[in-house]
Protein backbone atom coordinates (compact mmCIF):
# COMPACT_ATOMS: atom_id res chain seq x y z
CA UNK A 1 0.00 0.00 0.00
CA UNK A 2 1.84 3.34 -1.08
CA UNK A 3 0.80 6.16 1.97
CA UNK A 4 -1.15 9.08 0.96
CA UNK A 5 0.31 12.40 1.71
CA UNK A 6 -2.25 13.01 3.45
CA UNK A 7 -2.82 10.75 5.73
CA UNK A 8 0.23 11.07 8.19
CA UNK A 9 -0.70 8.35 10.73
CA UNK A 10 -0.40 6.18 7.09
CA UNK A 11 3.25 7.21 6.89
CA UNK A 12 3.60 6.64 10.43
CA UNK A 13 2.46 3.30 10.20
CA UNK A 14 4.55 2.07 7.50
CA UNK A 15 7.97 3.89 8.65
CA UNK A 16 7.16 1.58 11.98
CA UNK A 17 6.67 -1.51 9.86
CA UNK A 18 9.87 -0.66 7.75
CA UNK A 19 12.50 0.19 10.71
CA UNK A 20 11.07 -3.19 12.90
CA UNK A 21 11.92 -4.78 9.62
CA UNK A 22 15.06 -3.93 9.33
CA UNK A 23 15.80 -5.40 13.43
CA UNK A 24 14.90 -1.75 15.45
CA UNK A 25 12.65 -2.54 18.55
CA UNK A 26 12.60 1.04 19.67
CA UNK A 27 11.75 4.51 18.00
CA UNK A 28 12.52 8.15 19.74
CA UNK A 29 10.46 10.70 18.62
CA UNK A 30 10.97 14.30 18.55
CA UNK A 31 9.09 16.44 20.36
CA UNK A 32 6.95 17.89 17.89
CA UNK A 33 6.46 14.82 16.47
CA UNK A 34 5.09 13.87 19.45
CA UNK A 35 2.87 17.16 19.90
CA UNK A 36 1.58 16.25 16.57
CA UNK A 37 0.22 12.86 17.31
CA UNK A 38 -1.49 13.71 20.07
CA UNK A 39 -5.50 13.52 19.73
CA UNK A 40 -7.42 16.63 18.30
CA UNK A 41 -9.40 16.02 21.80
CA UNK A 42 -6.58 16.04 24.40
CA UNK A 43 -5.09 18.89 22.57
CA UNK A 44 -8.92 21.52 22.31
CA UNK A 45 -8.73 19.79 26.47
CA UNK A 46 -5.27 21.36 26.61
CA UNK A 47 -6.32 24.67 25.27
CA UNK A 48 -9.59 24.90 27.07
CA UNK A 49 -7.75 23.95 30.13
CA UNK A 50 -5.10 27.20 29.89
CA UNK A 51 -8.05 29.65 29.36
CA UNK A 52 -9.94 28.37 32.42
CA UNK A 53 -8.95 31.63 34.06
CA UNK A 54 -8.10 33.76 31.00
CA UNK A 55 -7.92 37.49 32.11
CA UNK A 56 -6.31 38.62 28.51
CA UNK A 57 -9.70 40.89 28.13
CA UNK A 58 -11.88 42.65 30.32
CA UNK A 59 -14.53 39.97 29.57
CA UNK A 60 -12.99 38.37 32.12
CA UNK A 61 -14.54 40.80 35.07
CA UNK A 62 -18.20 39.90 34.65
CA UNK A 63 -18.34 36.33 33.16
CA UNK A 64 -19.34 33.14 34.81
CA UNK A 65 -17.04 31.00 32.91
CA UNK A 66 -15.39 30.66 29.69
CA UNK A 67 -17.26 29.37 26.93
CA UNK A 68 -14.61 27.51 24.76
CA UNK A 69 -16.92 25.31 22.55
CA UNK A 70 -18.77 21.98 22.16
CA UNK A 71 -18.96 18.86 19.41
CA UNK A 72 -16.45 16.85 17.56
CA UNK A 73 -12.52 17.79 17.92
CA UNK A 74 -12.61 16.09 14.19
CA UNK A 75 -15.37 18.07 12.60
CA UNK A 76 -16.03 19.13 8.91
CA UNK A 77 -17.90 21.37 9.58
CA UNK A 78 -17.80 24.13 12.48
CA UNK A 79 -20.38 27.32 13.64
CA UNK A 80 -19.13 30.65 14.67
CA UNK A 81 -20.90 32.90 16.88
CA UNK A 82 -20.37 36.41 17.93
CA UNK A 83 -20.25 35.64 21.65
CA UNK A 84 -21.70 33.77 24.51
CA UNK A 85 -25.22 34.97 25.72
CA UNK A 86 -26.67 34.74 29.06
CA UNK A 87 -27.78 31.17 29.23
CA UNK A 88 -24.02 29.98 27.94
CA UNK A 89 -22.33 32.28 30.99
CA UNK A 90 -24.34 29.98 32.97
CA UNK A 91 -24.53 26.85 31.32
CA UNK A 92 -20.43 26.63 30.18
CA UNK A 93 -21.59 25.53 26.57
CA UNK A 94 -22.19 27.78 23.61
CA UNK A 95 -25.91 27.83 21.77
CA UNK A 96 -28.08 26.99 24.59
CA UNK A 97 -30.67 29.12 24.69
CA UNK A 98 -33.79 29.59 22.72
CA UNK A 99 -31.43 30.63 19.47
CA UNK A 100 -29.32 27.62 20.73
CA UNK A 101 -32.64 25.43 20.35
CA UNK A 102 -32.87 26.67 17.05
CA UNK A 103 -29.67 26.31 15.42
CA UNK A 104 -29.88 22.29 16.87
CA UNK A 105 -32.89 22.32 15.02
CA UNK A 106 -30.95 23.68 11.76
CA UNK A 107 -28.17 20.94 12.60
CA UNK A 108 -30.37 18.54 12.55
CA UNK A 109 -32.05 19.14 9.49
CA UNK A 110 -28.94 19.18 7.48
CA UNK A 111 -29.05 15.42 8.67
CA UNK A 112 -26.84 15.86 11.46
CA UNK A 113 -26.78 15.97 15.05
CA UNK A 114 -24.44 18.88 17.58
CA UNK A 115 -22.40 16.13 18.56
CA UNK A 116 -21.17 16.05 14.60
CA UNK A 117 -20.03 19.52 14.66
CA UNK A 118 -18.08 21.80 16.24
CA UNK A 119 -19.82 24.99 17.33
CA UNK A 120 -18.04 27.87 19.53
CA UNK A 121 -17.79 31.46 19.17
CA UNK A 122 -15.60 34.56 18.25
CA UNK A 123 -14.75 35.60 21.96
CA UNK A 124 -15.81 33.11 24.72
CA UNK A 125 -16.99 35.26 27.69
CA UNK A 126 -19.97 36.81 28.16
CA UNK A 127 -20.14 40.78 26.82
CA UNK A 128 -22.29 41.62 29.72
CA UNK A 129 -25.94 42.89 28.60
CA UNK A 130 -25.64 41.26 25.21
CA UNK A 131 -23.19 43.94 24.08
CA UNK A 132 -20.60 43.34 20.87
CA UNK A 133 -17.57 42.71 21.87
CA UNK A 134 -14.98 45.66 21.61
CA UNK A 135 -12.32 45.25 19.06
CA UNK A 136 -9.65 45.00 21.82
CA UNK A 137 -11.78 41.68 22.71
CA UNK A 138 -11.94 40.69 19.87
CA UNK A 139 -8.17 41.03 19.26
CA UNK A 140 -7.37 39.58 22.40
CA UNK A 141 -9.21 36.22 22.29
CA UNK A 142 -8.75 35.46 18.31
CA UNK A 143 -5.77 33.43 18.58
CA UNK A 144 -7.57 31.04 20.88
CA UNK A 145 -10.36 30.63 17.76
CA UNK A 146 -7.73 30.21 15.23
CA UNK A 147 -5.84 27.56 17.74
CA UNK A 148 -9.61 25.96 17.91
CA UNK A 149 -9.59 25.53 14.28
CA UNK A 150 -6.15 24.82 14.02
CA UNK A 151 -6.58 21.94 15.92
CA UNK A 152 -9.74 20.82 14.50
CA UNK A 153 -9.46 22.00 10.48
CA UNK A 154 -12.89 21.64 9.81
CA UNK A 155 -13.53 21.96 5.86
CA UNK A 156 -16.45 25.03 6.23
CA UNK A 157 -17.02 27.32 8.74
CA UNK A 158 -20.74 28.87 9.20
CA UNK A 159 -20.70 32.47 10.30
CA UNK A 160 -23.50 33.19 12.43
CA UNK A 161 -24.62 36.47 11.89
CA UNK A 162 -23.44 40.07 10.97
CA UNK A 163 -21.22 40.45 13.78
CA UNK A 164 -19.19 37.07 13.56
CA UNK A 165 -19.10 36.94 9.95
CA UNK A 166 -17.48 40.91 9.53
CA UNK A 167 -15.65 40.00 12.17
CA UNK A 168 -13.99 36.63 10.96
CA UNK A 169 -13.77 38.55 7.39
CA UNK A 170 -12.43 42.04 8.51
CA UNK A 171 -15.26 43.57 6.59
CA UNK A 172 -18.25 46.38 7.38
CA UNK A 173 -20.41 44.41 4.52
CA UNK A 174 -23.82 44.06 5.16
CA UNK A 175 -24.58 40.54 6.26
CA UNK A 176 -27.68 40.37 3.74
CA UNK A 177 -24.88 41.23 1.46
CA UNK A 178 -22.20 38.27 2.35
CA UNK A 179 -24.72 35.93 3.21
CA UNK A 180 -24.85 32.78 0.92
CA UNK A 181 -21.14 33.82 -0.74
CA UNK A 182 -18.42 31.60 0.20
CA UNK A 183 -15.49 33.76 1.82
CA UNK A 184 -12.38 32.61 3.18
CA UNK A 185 -10.71 32.62 6.65
CA UNK A 186 -7.13 31.40 6.60
CA UNK A 187 -7.86 28.84 4.03
CA UNK A 188 -10.96 27.52 5.18
CA UNK A 189 -14.38 27.48 3.27
CA UNK A 190 -16.59 30.22 4.87
CA UNK A 191 -20.73 30.53 4.70
CA UNK A 192 -22.11 33.49 5.96
CA UNK A 193 -25.71 33.36 7.62
CA UNK A 194 -27.96 34.60 9.43
CA UNK A 195 -28.00 34.22 12.91
CA UNK A 196 -30.04 32.08 14.93
CA UNK A 197 -31.71 34.62 17.65
CA UNK A 198 -32.54 36.93 14.08
CA UNK A 199 -34.49 34.59 12.56
CA UNK A 200 -36.77 33.81 16.18
CA UNK A 201 -37.47 37.56 15.12
CA UNK A 202 -37.49 37.32 11.14
CA UNK A 203 -38.70 33.54 10.91
CA UNK A 204 -39.43 34.66 7.40
CA UNK A 205 -36.06 34.78 6.50
CA UNK A 206 -35.83 30.87 7.22
CA UNK A 207 -35.77 30.14 3.77
CA UNK A 208 -32.72 31.72 2.77
CA UNK A 209 -30.71 30.26 6.19
CA UNK A 210 -31.73 26.86 4.60
CA UNK A 211 -30.14 28.01 1.35
CA UNK A 212 -27.38 28.92 2.66
CA UNK A 213 -26.86 26.04 4.61
CA UNK A 214 -28.42 23.70 1.06
CA UNK A 215 -24.66 24.92 -0.33
CA UNK A 216 -22.64 23.90 2.85
CA UNK A 217 -24.51 20.00 2.36
CA UNK A 218 -23.35 20.27 -0.95
CA UNK A 219 -19.73 21.05 -0.52
CA UNK A 220 -19.57 18.34 2.76
CA UNK A 221 -21.41 15.83 0.54
CA UNK A 222 -24.25 15.48 2.42
CA UNK A 223 -27.75 14.23 1.13
CA UNK A 224 -30.50 16.01 1.96
S1 LIG B 1 -12.96 36.78 25.98
FE1 LIG B 1 -11.21 35.50 25.39
S2 LIG B 1 -9.41 36.82 25.73
FE2 LIG B 1 -11.10 37.73 26.86
S3 LIG B 1 -10.91 36.89 28.94
FE3 LIG B 1 -12.34 35.58 27.80
S4 LIG B 1 -11.08 33.92 26.97
FE4 LIG B 1 -9.68 35.57 27.58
Amino acid sequence: MTASPNNPIEGIRLFIEQMSALGMDTLYLPSDVKAQLKSKKQRLTELERSLKNCKACKLCQKRTQVVFGAGSPTAELVFIGEGPGEDEDKQGIPFVGRAGQLLTKMIQAMNLSRDDVYICNVVKCHPPGNRNPAPDEIVACEPFLLQQLDIIRPRVIVALGKFAAQTLLQTNEAITRMRGEWRDYHGVKVMPTFHPSYLLRTPNDKRKVWEDLQQVMKELGLSK
